[in-house]
């Protein structure tokens, strides 16, 4: 790759690349074209980097928790992230023994092991079915990956794609109920599957049921050490080291704010392209842009805890992630309700105990807690109290263990960063009709009509998750053309 030059004129700076957003798929864009010799500056409107993972003092001082992003089971296993020096830029990932607990009201919680032996021997009568589910998967899981994360294609490994394929594209609840036989497994599926922000009825949704157990056996969930903020600040650094630069606190409002560049990246929701880059896109793409479906957002609380939280069943403590919300029943009528504007009194909560796995985030003998459950897109409604007897439905005790809470509705989210849209957490609805075709249907999803400008965000493929592959996909959608233009204005 050949070196571009940066042109600085008396008057302007000008760069072979802008980057609108420092989000993980900002981040990672930046850091490839850096890679191949690119001038690159990154422009950030917050004062902090990072969009979805940072890390703050939310509740009392001496207590770190995640704003957004927690649990990185898509960050260990991106092989773009694999393939940088991350861990000299300092990001640790500690793994819990378990990615998974999900606890029962009657019986002992489902929990999803690394081993795939010890988690089947919790299963029942549905061990060899659950073994057979995920093993085929795990004797080229690099290559599975590099599959599941890039943007729709001929896949490299067909026949492991293909096996995955004709599993993901069912509904969870049919494909569980169709595959298990026994409650636990199909919670513990269904609770894998309501991270799709779907009804579970819907095509497709058994996909990431499928993607978060295999994982959870090629490396457990893991947490970020020192919070989710060490992602985006390794990032960071080695961009810095490759010669890239860094702006927050700069909001790009118009094409007119933007300095002179080959190319442009948008780490921006698809009505964030659509307004900044309106002048120089076609009618048609920008209504289509609009279009875009946001789909339900999240209400999250984060707790300042005296103790850890007293689950009935303690091998939940083992767990980075549990899954509240009962049986696969439950769990599917609660997020259909809320995909279809209502709330549910009992809500699918995802829980996360970070400190349990990384003493740091919390003052000596305290610790800190982290859970959300979806709400429809824009809502308002306080879920604390929901949110909180489900916890206490499965750990008894927990609500006199809260020394503060700190909350966040859909408002606050979307006020916090601009891409989450509604309050939405994983840009943008990924049903059947947007899963592959983010943000509008188009041969290469990252380009747009104007050969200059990229969207790279996650409401581009493989979609939400802090994995940097949209921003390593659109980085390299960018290289094609970086060279077929000179530096200047946007418009
Ligand atoms: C509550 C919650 C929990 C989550 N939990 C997890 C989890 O546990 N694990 C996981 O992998 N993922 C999780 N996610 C999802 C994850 O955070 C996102 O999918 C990911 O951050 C998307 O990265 P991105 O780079 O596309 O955008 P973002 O992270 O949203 O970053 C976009 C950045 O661009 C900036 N920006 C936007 N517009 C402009 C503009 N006009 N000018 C300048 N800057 C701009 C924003 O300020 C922001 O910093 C969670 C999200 C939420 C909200």
């Amino acid at each position: 790759m050949r070196d571009y030059v940066l042109e600085v004129s008396e008057h302007r700076e000008t760069f072979d690349a802008v980057v609108i957003g420092s989000g993980p798929n900002g981040l990672s864009a930046a850091v490839a074209l850096a890679q191949a010799g690119a001038s690159v500056l990154v422009l950030e409107a917050a004062d902090e980097i990072g969009g979805g993972t940072r890390t703050a003092e939310l509740t009392l001082p001496g207590f770190h928790h995640d704003v957004c992003s927690a649990v990185h089971t898509t960050g260990i296993l991106s092989p773009f992230f694999r393939s940088l020096p991350l861990a000299q830029h300092g990001l640790e990932w500690i793994l819990p023994r378990a990615s998974v607990a999900h606890p029962l009201d009657d019986q002992p919680a489902v929990m999803m092991w690394h081993s795939v032996e010890e988690t089947s021997a919790g299963l029942g009568a549905d061990a060899s079915s659950y073994r057979d589910l995920v093993s085929p998967f795990l004797d080229d899981p690099e290559g599975f990956f590099a599959d599941a994360l890039g943007p729709l294609g001929w896949p490299e490994h067909p026949l492991s794609f293909t096996r995955f394929g004709l599993r993901a594209l069912w509904p969870a609840t049919t494909f569980a109920n169709w595959r298990f036989q026994q409650s636990r497994a199909k919670a513990l599926f269904a609770g894998c599957a309501g991270h799709s922000v779907l009804p579970l009825s819907k095509l497709f949704t058994a996909a990431l049921g499928l993607i978060f157990s295999i994982a959870a056996h090629v490396e457990p969930w893991p947490v970020a050490a020192g919070g989710s903020a060490a992602i985006p600040r390794a990032l960071g650094s080695l961009l810095r080291q490759l010669g890239g630069q860094i702006r927050t606190g700069v909001r790009v409002r118009s094409a007119a704010d933007l300095p002179e560049a080959r190319v442009y990246l948008f780490d921006t929701s698809p009505d964030q392209l659509a307004s900044i880059a309106e002048p120089v896109l076609p009618g048609g793409y920008l209504r289509r842009l609009r279009r875009y479906r946001y789909g339900p957002g999240a209400f999250k609380l984060d707790w300042a805890l005296d103790g850890p939280i007293p689950w009935r069943d303690p091998s939940c403590l083992e767990a980075s992630t549990v899954h509240l919300g009962g049986g696969l029943d439950e769990i599917a009528a609660g997020e259909a309700k809320v995909f279809h504007g209502e709330h549910p009194s009992r809500p699918y909560v995802l829980l996360c105990q970070q400190s349990q796995l990384d003493p740091s985030r919390a003052p000596a003998g305290k610790q800190t807690g982290y859970a959300y459950c979806h709400v429809p897109g824009g809502s308002t409604v306080d879920m604390t109290e929901a949110i909180e007897s489900q916890v206490e439905r499965f750990a008894p005790g927990f609500k006199e263990r809260i020394l503060a809470r700190h909350k966040m509705n859909t408002r606050d989210f979307h006020e916090y960063n601009p891409n989450f849209v509604g309050g939405a957490v994983t840009g943008g609805v990924a049903d059947v009709f947007q899963l592959f075709t983010r943000p509008v249907a188009r041969l290469d999803p990252y380009t747009t009509p104007n050969p200059r400008v990229f969207i790279c965000s996650a409401s581009t493929p493989p979609g939400g998750g802090v994995h940097g592959m949209c921003g390593y996909h659109a980085a390299r959608s960018a290289l094609k053309r970086i060279e077929r233009f000179e530096p200047r204005a946007l418009v």
